[in-house]
């Protein structure tokens, strides 16, 4: 029987009314004749709930421990989903990730898919199961314990199911009716998007659109995995939501297709370090070593030997990238102070269109300039230009970039 991947995210198994929802729009396939391998994320909050309770038992936490906490609130809703199937006498059975097992690398925390052997869940459809529940975000490392592959990792479990087991479709059930030109939560005017490319997803969820995590949609590229998003919350025809798909099969799209922020970001600056050859290799390698994801970077022009060098991470890494500055500091560097930042935030701008259009960044830092809104580190790529500035004006950013570029209106 053909296969369908279908994923629920947090506020759609947010509590058993919920769930049962859900749990009939998966009765409807079945009765199409799908076998139906259902992906669950945690109930909403759940996860935030868990991560809490770690870093205040352990700031600088175990990456093994953290994951053997922060995994568990899919064990609830898999095994809760499949006991709702069953009541609806839909032949059912949930797996946690090592049972499948989802073989995952050991980089805990945000581990990567390895392989989904498909042979045990197979061998249950074999013998009449219709619906396979997994708990999504989880996988087991090579040395047996349990990992996570990072927040919002629920989407990649389901593309990765889809890829192994040749599934006709991943459907991604969520709590908007698909992918926007912004998030529909801070600009009003976000359109809804029929179908978007992969190169475009995969920037826009990169640079902060949560809509998807990002190696999901690596994966469905490289898998050739009919992606779509589509609400969990309204009747659904197999034409809603948004399709992920190759650029080819979109016929018309604006130079700029989206606008993405990430609110989660921090800035550091080091003062005053000596200017000689080997000092970006020592300051971005402890900090690697540390296991800390470092994003936009700038020096400045030198001043009689020393620099100051500034770069972006994510908030919650702040406190591991202070400790491994301040290791290094007086041994393998020296630097006159360490200035951490925590009120930013990242707004970019992402088009397939930007290839061959000149103009948008200079139109981008107009927009931004009219507005009052100081920017603090520029990046780009060929198709997408980030600005770091104040997290205050994000909603503001966003909202401005939106309406200069046009997207509330199709190509
Ligand atoms: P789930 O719990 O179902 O995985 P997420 O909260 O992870 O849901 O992702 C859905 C959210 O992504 C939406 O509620 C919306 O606020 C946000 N979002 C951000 N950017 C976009 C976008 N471009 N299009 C749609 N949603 C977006
Ligand atoms: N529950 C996990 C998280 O909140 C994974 C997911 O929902 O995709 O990040
Ligand atoms: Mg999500």
């Amino acid at each position: 029987m053909p296969v369908l991947v279908m994923k629920f995210g947090g506020t759609s198994v947010a509590n058993l009314d919920r769930i049962r929802r859900v749990a009939k729009r998966v009765g409807v396939e079945v009765a199409k004749g799908y076998d139906v391998i259902v992906i669950v994320s945690a109930m909403s909050g759940k996860t935030n709930e868990l991560v809490g309770w770690v870093n205040e038992t352990s700031p600088l936490y175990d990456a093994r421990e953290y994951d053997a906490v922060v995994s568990s609130g899919e064990n609830v809703t898999a095994g809760l989903m499949a006991l709702t199937l069953q009541e609806m006498d839909i032949p059912a059975r949930s797996w946690q990730g090592w049972q499948v097992p989802v073989m995952t690398t050991a980089a805990h925390s945000q581990a990567r898919i390895e392989d989904i052997p498909p042979a045990n869940i197979m061998a249950k459809f074999g013998e009449g199961m219709r619906v396979a529940v997994v708990a999504g975000f989880q996988g087991v490392s090579p040395e047996g314990r349990i990992t996570t592959l990072g927040r919002g990792g629920s989407d990649t479990t389901a593309v990765a199911f889809a890829a192994a087991f040749g599934a006709e479709r991943c459907d991604i059930y969520t709590d908007v009716d698909g992918v926007y030109t912004t998030d529909p939560r801070i600009c009003e005017k976000a359109r809804k998007l029929d179908r978007i490319a992969f190169e475009e997803m995969l920037e826009l969820a990169s640079l902060g659109a949560k809509v998807l995590q990002t190696r999901s949609v690596e994966l469905a590229m490289r898998f050739k995995v009919k992606l779509r998003v589509l609400s969990s919350f309204e009747e659904q025809s197999d034409e809603a939501g948004t399709l992920v798909c190759d650029e080819e099969e979109i016929m018309e799209s604006n130079v700029v297709s989206g606008v993405a922020y990430s609110r989660d970001e921090a800035k550091m600056t080091l003062l005053s370090v000596a200017d000689r050859p080997g000092i970006a290799t020592v300051i971005f390698g402890a900090l690697s070593d540390a296991g800390v994801n470092v994003d936009m970077i700038v020096q400045n022009i030198s001043d009689e030997g020393r620099t100051d060098m500034t770069f972006s991470l994510p908030t919650d890494q702040v406190a591991r990238a202070e400790k491994a500055m301040t290791e290094i500091r007086g041994k393998e560097i020296n630097f006159a102070e360490l200035v951490a930042d925590e009120d930013v935030c990242k707004v970019s701008v992402v088009g397939i269109g930007m290839r061959s259009q000149s103009g948008v960044a200079a139109k981008m830092f107009k927009v931004l300039s009219d507005e009052g809104i100081n920017i603090k580190v520029i990046t780009t790529s060929e198709i997408k230009i980030s600005v770091l500035i104040d997290r205050k004006y994000m909603e503001l950013a966003v909202q401005a970039l939106h309406d200069a570029f046009e997207l509330e209106k199709a190509a």
